[in-house]
């Protein structure tokens, strides 16, 4: 018999960075821990961020606002892997405000795509690409050397990588905070339960 889905009891849509952090935390912490190198993680983001493209690139948009909030998810993990604060590093690396620490995620959506406003779609496909493979390529910096310098990048990368994402997703009139409501309300968007029950493990992204 399945169990019954509890819905969580406070809105995805009007949460910030931070409760999608924690929120991540609780959902995949345990199963991100066991099951996923770091590098594993970095990959997965990529994936995603392949699919991403590869959807600008048809001009298909059916999938879009999936892959975009599950790379948002992805970039938690990977900063709550790293004990990474990502309103901290929006604030240091993107000159975010200290007020979005706390306001929905919406509104920092809109703060950054305001930013830019001439910004074509395929330019701000391939900048969301560069980011995010800039995060895998200073976390291996990073894992040969444990130089803090690439500590440093990575957070830096992460915080722009959060940036793009919002530019893109406001481009494609994809509203991140509505796609997290609609796939993650009930915790992992595939198991649906919180804690993940499934692990993520699918190979095949889709
Ligand atoms: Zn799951």
């Amino acid at each position: 018999m399945n169990t019954p889905k509890v819905p969580l009891p406070f809105s995805i849509r009007t949460y910030s960075i931070k409760a999608l952090q924690k929120l991540n935390t609780d959902v995949y912490g345990a199963v991100n821990a066991r099951d996923f190198e770091i590098s594993d993680m970095a990959c997965r983001l990529m994936r995603y961020n392949s699919r991403v493209s590869l959807w600008v690139r048809k001009q298909e948009t059916d999938m879009l606002g999936y892959h975009l909030c599950v790379m948002l998810s992805w970039i938690c993990g990977l900063a709550n892997r790293l004990h990474i604060d990502i309103s901290q590093a929006l604030m240091d690396s993107c000159g975010a405000d200290a007020c979005f620490a706390d306001a929905p995620f919406s509104e920092l959506q809109i703060a950054f795509s305001a930013r830019h406003p001439a910004t074509q779609l395929p330019s701000a496909a391939l900048c969301l690409s560069e980011k995010t493979q800039a995060i895998a390529s200073a976390l291996e910096y990073y894992r040969t050397t444990h130089a803090e310098e690439h500590f440093r990048d990575a957070t830096h990368r992460i915080a722009q990588t959060v940036e793009a994402l919002c530019v893109v997703s406001s481009k494609l009139g994809v509203h991140l905070s509505e796609e997290l409501q609609r796939h993650f309300s009930y915790g992992c968007s595939k198991c649906r339960s919180v804690p993940c029950l499934c692990g993520f493990r699918a190979d095949k992204v889709h």
